[in-house]
């Protein structure tokens, strides 16, 4: 007997797909093989065309919509859509992040008010707001999974913005699962090791943090997307039905040190 759980007829958001290296597209790729239907966003008009030829692998056909998450009025109108066109939402994955890369080396106090802002916005903000826009069409046993990382818990060299940010992350989670639990619904983040994808480019000596993590943890290996999907999985499905407000990691067991 299998126990990797059937997701027929189920609605899953797939949010922050950029292109094949992206942890989004791993999430998106288990969902499908676990058989849910699929809805994925993308940020602007021109991501368009590479996420449909990206959707054109998997195994059902998905809906694509476009979603800016700085935009209020495009997450309502985003969230409408997906009700009209395929019912209530069993799970959402929000996996979005951005910050300028000048803040993401060299001194933390350099930032200006105005990356902060927008990183904040961008990468912590924007579970909140699509979660409010997703509650009228959640089902009543939906799960809500976002991706974060240890420098919002510690410093780790160079991250210095974007781990205020993904602190910023953490503690939503908190308190959305805190406010939406009695509604049945359950928030998680997954807390990933590092992982090569273009947002990770961004990060000054990214390559250091790999090998870091590669010759002092527990594993002494990095993870990849798809193990970050596994689990991914476990907590959008009936799975992980007990399971709320936490942050589990993925990431060879780094984090223990
Ligand atoms: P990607 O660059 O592949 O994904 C980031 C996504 O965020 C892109 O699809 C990007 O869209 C999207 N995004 C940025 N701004 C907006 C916006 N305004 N509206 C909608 N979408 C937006 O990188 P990852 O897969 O690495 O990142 C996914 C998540 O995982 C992020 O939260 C990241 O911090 C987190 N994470 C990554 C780790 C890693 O090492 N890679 C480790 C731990 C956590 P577009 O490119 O189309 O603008």
């Amino acid at each position: 007997m299998s126990i990797f759980p059937t997701l027929t007829n189920k609605t899953y958001v797939v949010m922050g797909i950029a292109n094949k290296r992206s942890i989004a597209w791993a999430i998106a790729k288990t969902l499908d093989e676990a058989g849910a239907k699929l809805v994925l966003t993308y940020a602007a008009e021109r991501f368009k065309s590479g996420l449909e030829s990206l959707a054109s692998e998997l195994k059902q056909e998905a809906i694509l919509l476009e979603c800016d998450v700085t935009n209020d009025e495009a997450i309502d109108s985003t969230f409408r859509s997906i009700h009209e066109q395929a019912g209530e939402i069993q799970g959402i994955a929000h996996s979005i992040a951005f910050a300028d890369k000048e803040a993401l080396r060299g001194e933390f106090s350099e930032m200006t008010r105005g990356q902060f802002a927008q990183a904040l916005d961008i990468s912590a903000y924007s579970l909140t707001a699509v979660v409010k826009a997703a509650k009228p069409y959640f089902a009543q046993d939906a799960s809500v999974i976002t991706l974060t990382y240890l420098g919002g818990e510690r410093v780790v060299p160079n991250y210095n913005l974007m781990g205020v940010a993904k602190a910023a992350l953490d503690s939503s989670v908190k308190y959305l699962a805190n406010e939406y639990g009695p509604h049945g619904v359950r928030v998680n983040a997954i807390s990933a090791g590092p992982i090569r994808t273009l947002s990770a480019k961004g990060v000054g000596d990214f390559n250091s943090i790999l090998s870091e993590l590669e010759q002092k943890a527990p594993l002494r290996r990095n993870v990849s997307a798809e193990e970050v999907a596994s689990t991914g999985l476990f907590l959008l499905s009936g799975m992980g039905s007990g399971v709320t407000g936490e942050v589990i990691h993925v990431d060879s067991g780094y984090h223990i040190l």
